[in-house]
This record gives C-alpha cells, structure tokens and sequence, in this order.
C-alpha cells in the first residue's frame, strides 16, 4: 500500500500574531487519498488547557510539500471535537462572509525582514548602512543581503504550487517584499500563511529569522502587507463617484479597521517613509503618502482595484481581508 506524509499545518493561538505550528503523519493512499481529520495538543498552543487539551485539526487545503517529495502540506481550520470552530479560527468567519460575495480579487505585497538570530538585529546592519537608498532592488554584496535565501523561496513556492507574482529586495537592507497572485480572498489568505510557512522552514537551516515587525528599524522604511482589492464590479467600472462612495465607506470604518492592521502599526504608519499617518483615513490617485491609493491607469481607464497601504507586514490576512469586505458591502461596488 501507497502511503503518502502529509505536513498538517495550523494557526496557534499565540496573540496578537498566530504562529504556524506544523505536524507530519503518514496516511494510506487507497484510491484517492482522505486527509483525515487530525487530533492536537491546545494545551501547548494556546487553544486550550491541561485538562481541556484535544483539538481537531480539520484539513481545509493541500499543497504539494517542496521540503518532502511526493508529501503534501495540509492547511488546517482548529476545531473543537464537537466541530465548533476554535475561537482562535479568524480564517472561519471570512469563509461564511466570502460565500455570499463572488467575483473579488486580492493580491498581497508582503514585506519582511531578515534578523540576524543572535542580535535580533536586521541582518542587513552588517552592511553599516547609512541611509536608505542602494538597497531597493538592489545588486551586489553591500546592496543586498539574503538572496540566496529568497532564491530558495521561491523555488519553494513554485514547488509548491504557489504562483507568486513577483519578489524584490526592499528599502531596507535585509527586507524583501514578494508578491502574491490575485485570488479569491480565502485562497490569497491560504497563500499568504502558506508562503509564510515556507520562509519559516527554510530560515531553520540559517542563523537569521523572520520578522514581521512594523519598525524594524527606525531609520528606515518599515513593513508592510500593502493589499490590493477589486470585486467584479469594480474591474468592469470604477469612476470618479465610485471611488468617492469607497472613499466614503473606508474611512467611516478607519478606526476599526486598523484593530486589524498589525500590533506596532502607529510605529510604521507615521506619515513619513512612504506611509500615511494611522490617525487620519487619506486617499489618492497615485499617492503612496495615501491609505488609500488609486493606481493612475485605473483612474484612466475608469475600472479596476485599488490598493489599500494600511496593512502592515504582520497582519492576519483573513482579519483584514474580512474587515475590508465587510467595508465595502456598504457601497454598491460589490
Ligand atoms: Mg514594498
């Protein structure tokens, strides 16, 4: 009999950032292979007690495993043994919100950062740098650092069956960025904890870490998870009135939306380094100063997404994603 190792991965209930925790079990592959459900420790991961421990992990994605051939990564809601969702679920309540909206569209931009594992320093101060500048996309042994990390990456990504769109080193020596294809809100989700995932598989073998701090720094541009958003409607029309009733919709919703927005966001969203201030809902037709930034091809051509730049580098995407959702069922774009 076939058997097949399946990675079953899960969100823990570590606050305000979950962690992803992983667990490995080999299953019979009959005639087409049933990931089961799967029984944990809450106890040890924040979703439970000593004397209240079992949780259920119940596999809602599979991905092909880059790290063990043939194997498969099982992304897992946390249940409890009477299938009520775990109150550290978050990924539960945007499925139930996502079923009734069709046709939306986002893509993350996510921004990280290597830190050196003893230090807790970004990795890139060993460059001595001075200010930013030559590392934005930059070439060479003083402009960028850990490239062959992310080479590593985004092989893993593709292995994976992942699509990314695209990754580049960022402002800050040691931050990169990559971004994700633009997919249903629940699928970007899935990605974006599964890409996470394997950054933190491939860090095990080096002496650094991931962070998704804000203000890693605070010289230089912090981290964010800007998100890029559309529906149906809006990629078929989004003109001067539309985005006004956006406009209108996201900042009536500014404060609790950035509940949402990332532990430490007032450190990065100050209004300097290419962000807006956290204190005041902004927007802007080709401004990255904005919360809200209509790219300048969609203001032409009168359709299209817009990117919110709120997001910071450590959000929980399916908080965020169901935050903005909800936002904009208020306007008569979805
Ligand atoms: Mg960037």
């Amino acid at each position: 009999m076939k058997r097949i190792r399946v990675e079953y991965v899960w969100l823990d209930g570590t606050e305000p950032l979950p962690q992803l925790r992983s667990k490995a079990r080999y299953l019979d592959d009959h005639y087409s292979l049933v990931i089961e459900d799967w029984n944990f420790d809450g106890g040890s991961t924040n979703q439970g007690s000593l004397e209240n421990s079992d949780r259920k992990l119940e596999c809602v994605r599979t991905y092909k495993d880059p790290f063990n051939k043939g194997g498969l990564i099982a992304l897992c809601e946390v249940a409890y043994h009477s299938n009520v969702p775990h109150e550290t679920n978050t990924r539960h309540p945007l499925r139930a919100l996502t079923k009734k909206h069709d046709g939306i569209l986002v893509g993350f931009e996510q921004e990280f950062t290597f830190m050196d594992k003893e230090s807790q320093d970004p990795l890139g101060l060993c460059l001595s740098p001075k200010e930013q500048g030559q590392y934005y996309c930059g070439a060479g042994s003083m402009n960028v650092i850990g490239r062959q990390i992310m080479c590593e990456f985004e092989k893993a990504c593709i292995d994976a069956g992942i699509e990314i769109d695209g990754i580049n080193a960022e402002v800050m020596p040691g931050q990169w960025e990559y971004q994700t294809k633009a997919q249903s809100p629940l699928k970007a989700s899935d990605d974006l904890w599964i890409t996470r995932y394997l950054l933190e598989r491939i860090s095990e073998s080096y002496p650094i870490c991931i962070s998704y701090d804000p203000k890693p720094h605070p010289k230089f541009n912090g981290a964010g998870c800007h998100t890029n958003f559309s529906t149906a409607l809006m990629r078929d029309r989004l003109n001067d009135k539309d985005i006004e009733s956006l406009v209108e919709a996201l900042s009536q919703d500014h404060s609790e939306f950035m509940k949402v927005c990332g532990e430490g966001y007032e450190k990065r969203l100050t209004g300097e380094c290419e962000t807006s201030s956290y204190k005041k809902f902004t927007s802007g037709v080709a401004d990255r100063g904005a919360s809200l930034r209509i790219p300048e091809k969609v203001s032409r051509e009168g359709k299209g997404y817009f990117e919110d730049r709120r997001p910071c580098a450590n959000i929980d995407p399916y908080k965020v994603l169901h935050s903005l959702i909800t936002s904009v069922g208020n306007t008569l774009l979805i």
